[in-house]
């Protein structure tokens, strides 16, 4: 641990321990003659509550990256001064596997390329293994007591996976250090988008609408489980079925993680006057929180931008072709919009993509070559589409 000398103010000096530690680990499982390496940042001496905020687990989503950059040089500074009265845990960049592809020019850091599955799922959800564990005596009729004594068996839990692959261990390595967190933050990027949350009922009104308010979020989509094991829902949603099967008046069990993943617009929008004010915001939400000793004053409440995920519109190409746009990022449409166009360069024709809900137009893929069926752009609508099946595309 460092220690630095602050000067203080007036007549005595104080001496304040910075409680900057940084691990650096190897992957296990790697190939032979082959090496990755995960930096992971700790601030706080172990009290309050605690984040966990990652950036890059979809290696080629880089505004995420560095707005991890200046929310490490904000912790270093506040730590400095003594202000991280909880724990943050900060992984800036938390692929090291995908941060290495790089495949004929291009860098594909959504997939493993070893296995074909998305790094942003098949976490390990330890809901039901600790729900089996706990015992009729572990639980109290105080709720933040039951929150600790859960942190701990989830993180016990997560001790006891035992990947087989350098991508499982990497799961492994994330969800450890975010499994037993009050607060998950995990940054990423959409293709085309502008600024937008994904979290669960559960979490939204408690705390993320601020962080919905100070980052300027146009949309959050609510969905209690959409399928396939994303990062932030293994994070927040075993609280759920813990209070299911063992919560009740005599045993409160709270939302204890409020788990985010935060989409910081589209993959091109890699600005550093952009990830600054982010960052900002984040380290404000952090103060808010509680975790940060800084003033953080209240936000106004802007409920209404979230809707269900099973409401999006997915505007698909109904044949291949060049696609045409025919809307901007946040404009609001109605449903019978004409919105994109699919465009056959050889025969000429010309087939038409219209909006199923109303609402905004919150994505659109970069890519104007389609494929029959892919996703042109998406619309934040308030009814439910999507009744069954996962929620979230590939
Ligand atoms: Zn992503």
């Amino acid at each position: 641990m460092a220690k630095a000398l602050d000067k203080g103010v007036g007549a005595g000096s104080r001496i304040r321990a910075m409680t900057h530690l940084t691990d650096i680990i190897t992957l296990p499982h790697g190939r032979p003659g082959t090496t990755r390496r995960l930096t992971i940042h700790r601030f706080g001496r172990g009290g309050g509550p605690k984040a966990y905020i990652q950036a890059g687990l979809h290696a080629g989503e880089l505004p995420g990256m560095v707005v991890a950059r200046h929310l490490l040089d904000h912790l270093i500074r506040l730590d400095a001064a003594g202000r991280v009265k909880g724990q943050v845990v900060l992984v800036p960049m938390a692929n090291p596997i995908g941060l290495d592809q790089v495949l004929l020019g291009g860098h594909v850091g959504r997939f493993d390329l070893a296995s074909g599955i998305n790094f942003n799922r098949a976490f390990a959800d330890l809901g039901d293994r600790v729900a089996d564990a706990l015992r009729p005596g572990d639980l109290d009729p105080d709720g933040e007591t039951n929150r600790r004594v859960i942190q701990r068996a989830l993180a016990h839990a997560a001790a006891s996976l035992a990947p087989k692959t350098e991508a499982d261990a990497l799961r492994k390595i994330l969800l450890s250090h975010a499994v037993d967190a009050d607060y998950v933050l995990d940054l990423h990027c959409d293709s085309e988008a502008v600024m937008h949350l994904y979290t669960t009922p559960a979490c939204w009104p408690l705390g993320v609408a601020d962080l919905a308010v100070r980052l300027e979020a146009k949309a959050v989509f609510l969905a209690e489980q959409s399928g396939g094991e994303p990062f932030d829902e293994v994070c927040s949603t075993p609280w759920d079925r813990l209070r299911a099967r063992h919560g009740g008046p005599d045993t409160p069990i709270p939302v204890g993680c409020s788990a985010v993943t935060v989409e910081l617009r589209g993959e091109a929008d890699v600005d550093d006057g952009l990830a600054a004010a982010d960052a900002a915001a984040l380290i404000d939400h952090l103060s808010w929180r509680g975790i940060i000793d800084a003033p953080a004053p209240a936000m106004p409440d802007l409920s209404d931008v979230a809707t269900p995920l099973a409401g999006v519109d997915r505007v698909r190409a109904p044949v291949a072709g060049v696609a045409l746009y025919h809307v901007r990022l946040g404009d609001r449409v109605r449903i019978g919009d004409h919105v994109a166009t699919i465009l056959d360069p050889a025969s000429g024709e010309r087939h038409p993509c219209h909006a199923t809900a109303d609402g905004l137009v919150w994505s659109r893929s970069q890519c104007r070559y389609a494929g029959p069926n892919d996703i042109l752009l998406c619309i934040a609508g308030r009814e439910v589409l999507v009744t069954s099946g996962p929620l979230l595309t590939a």
